[in-house]
């Protein structure tokens, strides 16, 4: 109903009691139809990691109406780990909180709002699409998708204690602070034999630690392994218990074919086990790889029209902080085309 329409019922409601109901019933759909329009983003980005921000700085720029659903824990991956000094931009670094603090305002700069509350449920069928909180309904144009991926960790109590003060799953990022020192590597796949082998650029001596006889990993990457004279490779065995107080000092193993229990004195433990997309929500709506990972079809966008994808939800290869923020500047860009696409 437009607004002459409007004036002309109401002048016509004045009229008599009756009338006059109608008119407050055509107020109060006036008035929540308002509210429901409100509550209709051009974009819903989900996540708060690098993608993410990146994806509502570039959305909210170009003067789309964007919410950032940001979860209870915001930030992602990089919120976890200390200085960060791969970013780009940074000659002395900057740290994992800071970055993505930044990355947060320079979206609120250009109007992105941000709920902090965990996405629990997702309805892609229909336009616009629908976002749940818990009881809360959020409706979108598009969605972009940068929940990111978690390590898998080992789930040990002293594991928790000790993050980011000597355990990690990023050599990429931590491998530095570690010069000179001792390390351990565990894991048996590419991950697990591409740290291992970066790690030597720093440490003295890496350990391999592989809970089986034979590896995950392709042939090439082992061989480069073996053939690395800092690394020691240690089968058939699992950590038990890191131990340290502030900082790593040493690690507990277990035999995993005798049982036996025995100590190795390091100064960090880092963690190849695989990765865990952020994706269980999303199952029955997008097409995910074998693995779980979001599987993006054109460009950014999912199997689903008008659904993106952006950083480590989509990527076991680079997950990188750049890379990431680097993909959510491509969903954000592909969403804003998509909208543009659907104005005829
Ligand atoms: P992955 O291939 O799934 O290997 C994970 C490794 O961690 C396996 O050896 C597994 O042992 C071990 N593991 C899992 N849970 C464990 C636990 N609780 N305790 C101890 N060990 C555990 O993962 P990824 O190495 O991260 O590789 C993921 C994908 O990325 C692969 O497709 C890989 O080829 C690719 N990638 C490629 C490159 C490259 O081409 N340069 C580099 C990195 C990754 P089991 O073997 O006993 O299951």
């Amino acid at each position: 109903m437009n607004v002459n329409e409007t004036r002309k019922r109401t002048n016509v409601c004045s009229l008599s009691g009756f009338r006059i109901s109608g008119l407050f019933a055509i107020i109060n759909q006036v008035l929540f139809n308002r509210n429901k329009m409100s509550d209709l983003y051009d974009v819903i980005v989900i996540g708060s990691g690098p993608a993410g921000h990146t994806a509502a700085i570039y959305a909210s720029r170009a003067d789309l109406k964007v919410l950032v659903l940001e979860g209870w824990q915001p930030g992602g991956q990089l919120t976890t780990t200390t200085e960060v000094e791969n970013f780009p931009g940074f000659k002395d670094g900057i740290m994992g909180p800071q970055l993505m603090a930044e990355m947060k305002a320079q979206a609120e700069r250009f109007g992105s709002e941000y709920i902090t509350k965990d996405v629990t449920k997702v309805d892609f069928s229909g336009s616009p699409k629908k976002v749940y909180a818990g009881e809360d309904e959020y409706q979108g144009k598009t969605v972009i998708i940068a929940t990111g991926a978690k390590p898998r960790r080992l789930g040990l109590e002293s594991e928790d204690r000790l993050w980011a003060k000597g355990v990690s799953a990023c050599a990429t990022c931590d491998g530095f602070f570690f010069r000179d020192k001792t390390v351990a590597v565990i894991g048996g796949g590419d991950s697990a034999m591409e740290e291992a082998n970066f790690l030597t650029k720093f440490a003295s001596k890496v350990y391999l630690i592989h809970r089986r006889e034979d590896f995950r990993a392709s042939e090439i990457m082992i061989d480069r392994v073996e053939a690395n004279e800092k690394i020691e490779i240690l089968l058939n065995k699992a950590p038990i218990e890191v131990l340290g107080e502030n900082n790593v000092t040493g690690l507990k193993l277990k035999d995993t074919k005798t049982e036996e229990e025995s100590e190795i004195a390091v100064d960090g433990m880092f963690l190849a086990i695989g990765h865990v997309p952020v994706t269980d929500i999303f199952k029955d709506q997008i097409e995910l790889d074998g693995h779980g990972f979001a599987v993006p079809k054109e460009h950014t966008m999912t199997s689903k029209e008008g659904v993106f994808v952006a950083g480590d939800v989509a990527d076991s290869r680079y997950r990188q902080g750049i890379t990431a923020a680097g993909m959510g500047c491509m969903a954000g860009i592909d969403a804003i085309r998509w909208l543009d696409d659907q104005v005829v």
